[in-house]
């Protein structure tokens, strides 16, 4: 658990590179830059914990590319106080940078492995979101609306029910698209009937699978 001068000079090279890939928010590359993502990594492969990349974090799941948070991350806008749900806890990574941020978090993972593994992670490390082992897909009606929805895992098409659950004026961002392709699109709620939905490049997620597992 110990975040030693040589990762902190690793992740101020980590978000070098994020900025010179286009990221500008400055309190989403400050956040890259305190949270430990050598703690939120499997162990046989945390020597590339600073490497822009995803990598496997057991039961066929991947921690994101830090600039693929990071790019998320800044669509979505954050302020502080803000109420976010998370779809995908994965390894609780992008849920401590949604924190690092002053956000009310809601993170929802569908693998009982990882949602105990990440619990017990951001637990020991200070942060406070509110867990739930549950499918995303139906999001979590009685904590919301939320001002903000996050989708850390690729859908064949926008969730309806998660729609139903962002406030009016609020943000979802979600990578919607095939298994091998999607494109990140983001959505603002404009009234009960209006979206305004925009496409935002294309990424590669591990597919948004309904139903719990473990
Ligand atoms: N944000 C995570 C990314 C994890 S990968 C990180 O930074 O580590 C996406 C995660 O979404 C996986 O853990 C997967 O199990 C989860 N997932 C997929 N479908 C889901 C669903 N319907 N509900 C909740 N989680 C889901």
């Amino acid at each position: 658990m110990e975040d030693t001068y040589r990762h902190k000079g690793l992740r101020r090279k980590l978000v070098e590179t994020v900025r010179m890939k286009g990221i500008m928010d400055e309190r989403v590359l400050r956040a890259l830059d305190t949270v430990p993502r050598h703690l939120f990594m499997d162990s046989s492969f945390i020597k590339f914990s600073y490497q822009d990349q995803a990598f496997p974090i057991g039961a066929g799941q991947t921690i994101s590319q830090p600039y693929t948070v990071a790019f998320q991350t800044e669509l979505l806008d954050v302020s502080p106080n803000d109420k976010v749900l998370e779809i995908g806890t994965g390894s609780g990574y992008q849920t401590a940078i949604l924190l690092e941020l002053g956000a009310i978090v809601y993170t929802i993972e569908r693998q009982k492995e990882l949602y105990i593994k990440a619990q017990d992670l951001l637990t020991k490390l200070g942060y406070k979101p509110h867990f739930f082992f549950s499918d995303g897909m139906e999001g979590k009606p009685t904590y919301g609306p939320y001002d903000r929805i996050l989708v850390t895992a690729a859908a064949t098409e926008v969730p309806e029910k998660l729609l139903q659950q962002l406030k009016i004026g609020g943000i979802m961002v979600i990578p919607v698209g095939d298994r091998f392709t999607q494109s990140m699109v983001k959505i603002v709620k404009e009234s009960e009937s209006n979206y305004k939905r925009t496409n935002h490049g294309s990424f590669v997620f591990v597919p948004l699978i309904t139903g719990t597992e473990g």
